[in-house]
């Protein structure tokens, strides 16, 4: 996969994103930070990759905290300066834990404050290329994708992987995303990609495959807003195991009663309270083989 000398992508895995360091003459840009309970490990990939050269701007994709857990540790090592989507902005400034989703979610993320926003549409040097923020709603109503024209890169955080796109988070929140979704493709299809950095896999090449699949996907999971739902509580739970590895499967229903998304979406979507829901998720993973059941623990596998 060639990509400019300048790009360094660390593939992570599916707890932390994967992060992209972009190295200028000048200074040294990042997109994305991984999630909270692998900081010291993006800690050491970012020391190790800037040679003693200083990480002076981080930027998010978007605010799940997968993207930017790593956040406040970064900041705190680097004193660097973070910059957000701008409709963001004022519930970091303040960290309203109701209007952030990772109290809604289940998941945790160090309070890390901002030295300023970006916007779609805005052109900014990062790596001494040039880089084009384009809005990405869908996966989440204010993602952000970075486009380097030069280079022909996109950095598609979770609007396209090689197989698919995260779930579509502001249909389970009571707004829509499957119309943006779709709009978001039709706005990467428009672009000259060559490579793909996405939030989540390996980097990859064939843009107009993964195009036709998430479209595909797309038609399925709009098609019954409830395969969403379905796709959500997979996913949520998922981390919920790849972040502890394993839990007492008595814990998982006051787990997830505890997590209010997923309280929603159980009694909306599956007309089950939580205890019902963690039986039903539980037993999808394990078909999935993404985990397993001993001696009433549930285990993360896969
Ligand atoms: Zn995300």
């Amino acid at each position: 996969m060639k990509l400019h000398p300048s790009i360094h992508v660390f593939e992570r895995g599916w707890l932390s994103s994967n992060n992209v360091l972009l190295f200028g003459r000048h200074d040294v840009a990042m997109i994305d930070s991984g999630y909270v309970s692998h900081k010291q490990q993006t800690l050491d990939l970012v020391r190790h990759a800037l040679r003693g050269r200083h990480l002076d701007r981080l930027y998010n994709t978007h605010l799940h905290s997968d993207h930017c857990g790593g956040n406040a540790a970064l900041q705190a090592h680097f004193g660097c300066d973070t910059f957000i989507p701008e409709a963001e902005a004022e519930k970091v400034r303040h960290w309203d834990d109701d209007a952030l989703s990772f109290k809604a979610t289940g998941q945790q993320c160090e309070r890390f404050s901002i030295d300023g926003v970006v916007t779609p549409g805005d052109s900014l040097v990062l790596g001494d290329l040039e880089w084009q923020a384009l809005g990405a709603p869908g996966h989440h109503a204010h993602s952000l994708i970075y486009y380097c024209p030069s280079e022909k890169v996109l950095v598609s955080a979770d609007a396209l992987w090689q197989n698919g796109f995260g779930v579509i988070f502001p249909e389970l929140e009571g707004d829509e995303g499957f119309a943006e979704a779709g709009a978001t493709l039709d706005v990467i299809a428009g672009l000259d990609v060559k490579v793909v950095i996405p939030g989540h896999g390996a980097v990859f090449e064939d843009v107009q495959a993964a195009l036709s699949r998430a479209r595909r996907r797309l038609d399925f999971l709009s098609a019954d807003p409830k395969r969403n739902a379905e796709y959500a509580v997979k996913v949520l739970l998922k981390f919920l195991l790849l972040e502890r590895q394993s839990m007492p499967v008595a814990a998982v229903g006051p787990l997830l009663a505890s997590i209010p998304l997923m309280d929603t979406i159980g009694r909306k979507y599956f007309g089950m309270n939580p205890d019902e829901l963690a039986a039903w998720a539980i037993k999808q993973l394990v078909r999935a083989c993404s985990a397993r059941v001993d001696n009433d623990i549930l285990l993360n596998d896969g």
